[in-house]
Protein backbone atom coordinates (compact mmCIF):
# COMPACT_ATOMS: atom_id res chain seq x y z
CA UNK A 1 0.00 0.00 0.00
CA UNK A 2 0.86 3.20 -0.60
CA UNK A 3 -0.07 6.61 0.71
CA UNK A 4 0.71 10.13 -0.17
CA UNK A 5 1.53 13.26 2.36
CA UNK A 6 2.74 16.60 0.98
CA UNK A 7 3.05 14.91 -2.30
CA UNK A 8 5.87 12.23 -0.74
CA UNK A 9 5.50 8.62 -0.85
CA UNK A 10 4.94 6.71 2.65
CA UNK A 11 5.70 2.57 1.55
CA UNK A 12 4.65 0.41 3.43
CA UNK A 13 8.25 -1.17 3.33
CA UNK A 14 10.36 1.88 5.28
CA UNK A 15 14.13 1.45 5.74
CA UNK A 16 15.48 0.55 9.04
CA UNK A 17 15.88 3.23 12.34
CA UNK A 18 19.07 3.33 11.31
CA UNK A 19 19.39 4.22 7.55
CA UNK A 20 16.25 6.24 8.40
CA UNK A 21 18.74 8.29 11.19
CA UNK A 22 21.25 8.39 8.15
CA UNK A 23 18.72 10.05 5.66
CA UNK A 24 17.69 12.46 8.31
CA UNK A 25 21.05 13.71 8.78
CA UNK A 26 21.96 13.60 5.06
CA UNK A 27 18.72 15.71 4.31
CA UNK A 28 19.84 18.25 7.08
CA UNK A 29 23.53 18.78 5.56
CA UNK A 30 22.12 18.77 2.01
CA UNK A 31 19.77 21.65 2.85
CA UNK A 32 22.21 23.41 4.60
CA UNK A 33 24.53 22.88 1.66
CA UNK A 34 26.62 21.36 3.70
CA UNK A 35 29.49 18.40 2.43
CA UNK A 36 28.06 14.49 2.73
CA UNK A 37 31.26 12.95 3.73
CA UNK A 38 32.27 10.05 6.08
CA UNK A 39 34.28 11.32 8.35
CA UNK A 40 31.36 14.34 9.48
CA UNK A 41 29.23 11.35 9.54
CA UNK A 42 31.04 9.29 11.85
CA UNK A 43 31.32 13.00 14.24
CA UNK A 44 27.65 13.36 14.01
CA UNK A 45 26.21 10.05 14.14
CA UNK A 46 28.92 9.13 17.05
CA UNK A 47 29.82 5.68 14.98
CA UNK A 48 33.00 4.85 13.45
CA UNK A 49 34.27 5.50 10.00
CA UNK A 50 34.32 2.09 8.72
CA UNK A 51 30.77 1.46 9.92
CA UNK A 52 29.84 4.66 8.09
CA UNK A 53 31.39 3.45 4.96
CA UNK A 54 29.69 0.07 5.09
CA UNK A 55 26.20 2.00 5.64
CA UNK A 56 26.94 4.45 2.50
CA UNK A 57 27.52 1.34 0.62
CA UNK A 58 24.06 -0.38 1.77
CA UNK A 59 22.12 2.97 1.15
CA UNK A 60 23.91 3.17 -2.51
CA UNK A 61 22.77 -0.52 -3.20
CA UNK A 62 19.03 0.35 -2.32
CA UNK A 63 19.14 3.35 -4.25
CA UNK A 64 18.81 6.04 -1.41
CA UNK A 65 21.90 7.82 -1.98
CA UNK A 66 24.97 8.18 -4.89
CA UNK A 67 28.69 8.29 -4.11
CA UNK A 68 30.31 9.64 -7.54
CA UNK A 69 30.64 12.85 -6.08
CA UNK A 70 34.33 13.52 -5.03
CA UNK A 71 32.68 16.45 -2.92
CA UNK A 72 30.51 13.76 -1.01
CA UNK A 73 27.19 11.88 -0.99
CA UNK A 74 23.66 12.82 -2.30
CA UNK A 75 19.74 11.45 -1.80
CA UNK A 76 18.52 10.00 -4.68
CA UNK A 77 14.48 10.76 -5.63
CA UNK A 78 13.96 7.65 -3.73
CA UNK A 79 16.37 8.94 -1.11
CA UNK A 80 15.25 12.18 -1.04
CA UNK A 81 11.15 10.85 -0.69
CA UNK A 82 12.43 8.50 2.17
CA UNK A 83 14.47 11.30 3.62
CA UNK A 84 11.54 13.87 3.75
CA UNK A 85 9.00 11.36 5.41
CA UNK A 86 10.99 10.60 8.04
CA UNK A 87 11.69 13.91 9.07
CA UNK A 88 8.57 14.76 9.17
CA UNK A 89 7.71 11.86 10.86
CA UNK A 90 10.30 13.24 13.68
CA UNK A 91 8.82 16.90 13.99
CA UNK A 92 5.28 16.13 14.18
CA UNK A 93 6.33 13.21 17.05
CA UNK A 94 8.25 16.11 18.80
CA UNK A 95 5.00 18.14 18.64
CA UNK A 96 3.43 15.40 20.41
CA UNK A 97 5.80 14.68 22.96
CA UNK A 98 6.49 18.67 23.76
CA UNK A 99 2.75 18.98 24.98
CA UNK A 100 2.15 16.21 26.49
CA UNK A 101 6.27 15.71 28.14
CA UNK A 102 8.10 19.20 27.55
CA UNK A 103 10.04 20.91 24.73
CA UNK A 104 13.26 19.91 26.08
CA UNK A 105 12.66 16.06 26.12
CA UNK A 106 11.00 15.88 22.82
CA UNK A 107 13.54 15.66 20.19
CA UNK A 108 14.89 12.55 22.10
CA UNK A 109 11.57 10.61 22.35
CA UNK A 110 10.23 11.57 19.17
CA UNK A 111 13.81 10.11 17.43
CA UNK A 112 12.21 6.80 18.73
CA UNK A 113 8.67 7.29 17.72
CA UNK A 114 9.69 8.44 14.58
CA UNK A 115 10.22 5.16 13.16
CA UNK A 116 7.14 3.86 14.28
CA UNK A 117 4.54 6.23 13.19
CA UNK A 118 1.99 5.02 10.74
CA UNK A 119 0.92 6.82 7.41
CA UNK A 120 -2.04 6.94 8.92
CA UNK A 121 -0.56 8.40 12.40
CA UNK A 122 1.17 11.33 10.64
CA UNK A 123 -1.75 12.47 8.33
CA UNK A 124 -3.96 12.49 11.90
CA UNK A 125 -1.10 14.52 13.65
CA UNK A 126 -0.19 16.78 10.94
CA UNK A 127 -4.31 17.73 10.93
CA UNK A 128 -4.17 17.64 14.36
CA UNK A 129 -1.68 19.86 14.97
CA UNK A 130 -3.01 22.14 11.95
CA UNK A 131 -0.67 21.70 9.58
CA UNK A 132 2.79 23.16 11.42
CA UNK A 133 5.50 24.22 9.33
CA UNK A 134 8.04 23.91 11.92
CA UNK A 135 9.06 21.22 14.94
CA UNK A 136 8.74 22.72 18.55
CA UNK A 137 12.44 24.28 18.05
CA UNK A 138 11.87 25.84 15.15
CA UNK A 139 13.62 23.79 12.26
CA UNK A 140 10.98 23.81 8.82
CA UNK A 141 9.10 20.64 8.18
CA UNK A 142 10.28 19.50 4.35
CA UNK A 143 8.82 21.94 2.20
CA UNK A 144 8.43 24.82 4.63
CA UNK A 145 12.43 25.66 4.59
CA UNK A 146 11.65 29.52 3.32
CA UNK A 147 9.94 29.53 6.38
CA UNK A 148 13.32 29.82 8.03
CA UNK A 149 15.14 32.10 5.72
CA UNK A 150 15.43 35.15 7.50
CA UNK A 151 16.44 33.95 11.10
CA UNK A 152 19.85 34.67 11.91
CA UNK A 153 22.27 33.13 13.99
CA UNK A 154 22.51 34.53 17.16
CA UNK A 155 26.89 35.00 16.53
CA UNK A 156 26.13 37.22 13.72
CA UNK A 157 24.19 39.62 15.82
CA UNK A 158 25.22 42.81 16.86
CA UNK A 159 25.01 44.68 20.48
CA UNK A 160 21.56 46.31 20.94
CA UNK A 161 20.09 44.21 18.24
CA UNK A 162 16.28 43.14 19.56
CA UNK A 163 15.34 39.55 18.61
CA UNK A 164 12.41 37.12 18.90
CA UNK A 165 14.32 33.83 19.57
CA UNK A 166 12.89 31.36 16.58
CA UNK A 167 14.65 28.35 15.88
CA UNK A 168 17.51 26.31 17.62
CA UNK A 169 18.95 24.15 14.74
CA UNK A 170 18.59 20.27 14.38
CA UNK A 171 22.37 19.83 14.84
CA UNK A 172 21.91 21.55 18.43
CA UNK A 173 18.67 19.74 19.44
CA UNK A 174 20.97 17.17 19.15
CA UNK A 175 23.93 17.83 21.23
CA UNK A 176 23.55 16.71 25.15
CA UNK A 177 22.36 19.06 27.71
CA UNK A 178 21.64 21.69 24.83
CA UNK A 179 17.72 21.52 24.93
CA UNK A 180 17.44 21.16 29.08
CA UNK A 181 19.77 24.21 29.61
CA UNK A 182 17.86 26.11 26.83
CA UNK A 183 14.57 25.82 28.52
CA UNK A 184 15.74 26.10 32.10
CA UNK A 185 17.20 29.66 30.59
CA UNK A 186 13.59 30.57 28.80
CA UNK A 187 15.00 30.99 25.86
CA UNK A 188 12.56 29.40 23.31
CA UNK A 189 10.96 30.15 20.25
CA UNK A 190 9.01 33.07 20.92
CA UNK A 191 10.26 34.78 23.49
CA UNK A 192 11.88 38.44 22.98
CA UNK A 193 15.45 39.23 23.77
CA UNK A 194 18.12 42.01 23.19
CA UNK A 195 21.76 41.38 22.33
CA UNK A 196 23.46 42.75 25.46
CA UNK A 197 27.06 41.69 24.92
CA UNK A 198 29.27 39.80 21.99
CA UNK A 199 32.68 39.00 22.48
CA UNK A 200 34.34 37.48 19.65
CA UNK A 201 37.45 36.86 21.92
CA UNK A 202 35.49 34.82 24.46
CA UNK A 203 33.47 33.32 21.78
CA UNK A 204 30.11 34.32 24.17
CA UNK A 205 27.03 36.47 23.06
CA UNK A 206 24.71 37.50 26.47
CA UNK A 207 20.77 38.43 25.69
CA UNK A 208 18.84 40.19 28.34
CA UNK A 209 15.39 38.49 28.01
CA UNK A 210 12.12 39.82 28.60
CA UNK A 211 12.03 39.66 32.46
CA UNK A 212 15.23 41.39 32.50
CA UNK A 213 17.02 38.00 33.08
CA UNK A 214 20.77 37.52 31.37
CA UNK A 215 21.52 34.45 29.59
CA UNK A 216 25.35 33.98 28.08
CA UNK A 217 26.19 31.48 25.46
CA UNK A 218 29.31 30.21 23.87
CA UNK A 219 29.43 30.66 19.87
CA UNK A 220 29.57 26.57 19.67
CA UNK A 221 25.74 26.46 20.37
CA UNK A 222 24.56 30.21 19.95
CA UNK A 223 25.36 29.69 16.17
CA UNK A 224 22.78 27.28 16.05
CA UNK A 225 20.13 29.59 17.38
CA UNK A 226 18.39 32.32 15.56
CA UNK A 227 16.55 35.18 15.88
CA UNK A 228 14.11 37.22 13.69
CA UNK A 229 14.92 41.04 13.93
CA UNK A 230 12.16 42.22 16.39
ZN1 LIG B 1 14.56 16.85 16.69
ZN1 LIG C 1 12.82 19.85 16.72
Amino acid sequence: MIDCVNGDIVEDSRPTPTIEDYLSLFLILQRDNEPIVGARLAELLNVSPPTVTNTLQRMARDGLITQNDPKGAALTDKGLHAARSVMRRHMLSEWMVARMVGWSKSHVQAHEMEHVISAELEAALIQDLNNPQTCPHGNPLPGYEQVVKNWIPLTELNQGDEIIIRRVHELAEDAPGVLPFLEEKQVLPGVHATVTEVLPFNETVTLKLEKGQLVTIGFGVARYIYGEPA
